[in-house]
């Protein structure tokens, strides 16, 4: 069979499964061939052999039946870092650079800060925040330790010596530090929304977060205050609809100065809040 036509086919299988048929067909093609995209178009009369034609059957089939692009891949682009992903892992959202940017907007450029990322996944934002302040220190913290091998490695990948990785729930294994920022994309997802039948293929544990999808921020509202210096800031990411509840949660808790930003398509998605310096 050509390059073409393999990849008319596969657009034609895949559209029901996926919003870009053609990028996923031309980007799985390409893992098949190990080939880069523009030899697609260059080389269309190409015949792809039967054990080409038997790979990619197989990657065609994944995506159909609903698996992320980045796990079938091994690696997803966040911030300007190309990291690898696994199931273990979330897929990190674009809408959590909006977290990058506010921390980064917060930590002056000759800082040496001392930053926390709690539930680190890929390690996607600790990467990001240590990458552009290199003269902080960023711990990156998971209670998976699947997860956390993989932050470890592209903290490695990426050739950062500011970020150490250490596995432990949520303030547990930080206890006897102080940080000056702690960021967090705790898990946030109501246990009954049906958008976790979306994201069977990502672990609950990353997602789901009890009857309200609030018990992981009830946890930092209450633990992190004790780990943070005077002044020092909490910034959390939340779903659209949960701004009032987690303004609510941090207030009770003696949070000051909260405020909540929106992301790029204008939804509610990060409260940061300080500890009083009182
Ligand atoms: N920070 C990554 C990102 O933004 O792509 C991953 C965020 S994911 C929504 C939440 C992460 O929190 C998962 O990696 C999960 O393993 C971790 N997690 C869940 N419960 C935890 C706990 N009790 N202590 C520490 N981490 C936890
Ligand atoms: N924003 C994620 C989603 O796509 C949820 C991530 C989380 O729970 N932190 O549903």
């Amino acid at each position: 069979m050509r390059l073409d036509t393999a990849i008319t086919d596969a657009v034609e299988r895949l559209t029901p499964a996926s919003d870009s048929a053609r990028l996923d067909a031309e980007i799985l093609l390409c893992q098949t061939i190990d080939m880069p995209r523009s030899y697609l178009f260059a080389h269309p009369e190409d015949e792809l052999d039967d054990l080409s034609k038997d790979r990619f059957e197989a990657l065609l089939q994944r995506r159909i039946d609903g698996e992320p692009m980045s796990y079938i891949t091994g690696s997803k682009e966040f911030w300007s870092h190309e990291l690898l992903v696994s199931p273990a892992t979330l897929v990190p959202r674009p809408e959590t650079e909006l977290l990058v940017e506010l921390a980064l907007l917060e930590i002056p450029r000759r800082a040496e800060w001392q930053i926390l990322d709690l539930g680190t996944g890929s390690g996607a934002i600790a990467i990001s925040i240590a990458a552009e302040r290199l003269l902080c220190t960023v711990t990156a913290t998971d209670v998976s330790p699947d997860a956390l091998a993989i932050a470890a490695e592209n903290v490695r990948q990426a050739d950062l010596a500011n970020v150490t990785c250490v596995p432990g729930a949520w303030t547990e294994p930080v206890a006897n530090q102080q940080f000056n920022i702690i960021v967090s994309n705790p898990p946030y997802v109501r246990e009954d929304d049906e958008a976790l039948q979306n994201l069977q293929h990502e672990p609950s544990s990353a997602l789901a977060s009890g009857a309200d999808g609030l018990d992981d921020i009830r946890i930092l509202a209450s633990d992190c205050a004790a780990i943070l210096a005077a002044d020092g800031w909490l910034m959390l990411e939340h779903g659209a609809d949960q701004q009032s509840d987690v303004a609510n949660i941090l207030k009770a808790a003696g949070w000051v100065d909260i405020t909540c930003h929106n992301d790029l398509a204008g939804k509610p998605r990060v409260t940061v809040a300080r500890r009083s310096g009182k």
